[in-house]
């Protein structure tokens, strides 16, 4: 049998992600939450159900298998769930389909980008100074100059910022150094 497409994939599990509140147009991954870019949702106020469905193809989301393909899970839309690169990474590899919903419905976007940050703080060690590095991150100013050194596209949208995260506090920790030097 064929692996499923995205689209189908989605149409199987439309009810389920109604029920937890997702936006059918608005494509986010199914376990964080992430949410990509407006450049993926659907703009059509007269869009038919087929369009709503088909538009999922366009996501760059994965298709993941619930029961791990190594424990017989088949390519079917029942056992494939779309979930971003990172989930994908991360997602439990498991025989219980129980255990991986229960590992999705746990993960949350703004917690994971905390944790990211937790990260470089510690990387620059900058965990002590973590008011100072507020005060710049609140620097719209400051930032703008971050991101313009970083040769990088800066994304307005919701979640889609197309950045690392090590760039900018990179440049903070320069920055602070710098500082404590004056
Ligand atoms: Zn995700």
């Amino acid at each position: 049998m064929a692996m499923p497409t995205k689209a189908q994939i989605f149409k199987h599990w439309m009810e389920w992600l109604d029920k937890r509140g997702f936006d059918w147009g608005e494509p986010c991954c199914w376990a964080c939450k992430r949410y990509f870019d407006a450049k993926y949702d659907l703009n059509k106020p007269s869009a038919t159900r087929e369009d709503i469905i088909n538009n999922w193809d366009r996501v760059p989301l994965q298709r993941c298998h619930i029961i791990a393909r190594q424990f017989d899970g088949e390519d079917i839309p029942d056992n494939l769930f779309l979930m971003c690169k990172n989930c994908h990474d991360r997602a439990p590899n498991t025989k219980s389909r129980e255990a991986f919903l229960d590992w999705v419905e746990k993960q949350d976007y703004t917690s994971l980008v905390q944790e990211d940050i937790m990260r470089e703080l510690r990387t620059f060690e900058l965990v002590d100074r973590v008011d100072d590095v507020n005060e710049m991150l609140a620097d719209k100013e400051l930032i703008k100059r971050f991101f313009s050194n970083s040769g990088f596209h800066m994304n307005q949208a919701r979640g889609g910022l197309e950045i690392t995260l090590s760039s900018i506090f990179s440049q903070i920790a320069h920055e602070l150094k710098r500082g404590n030097n004056n």
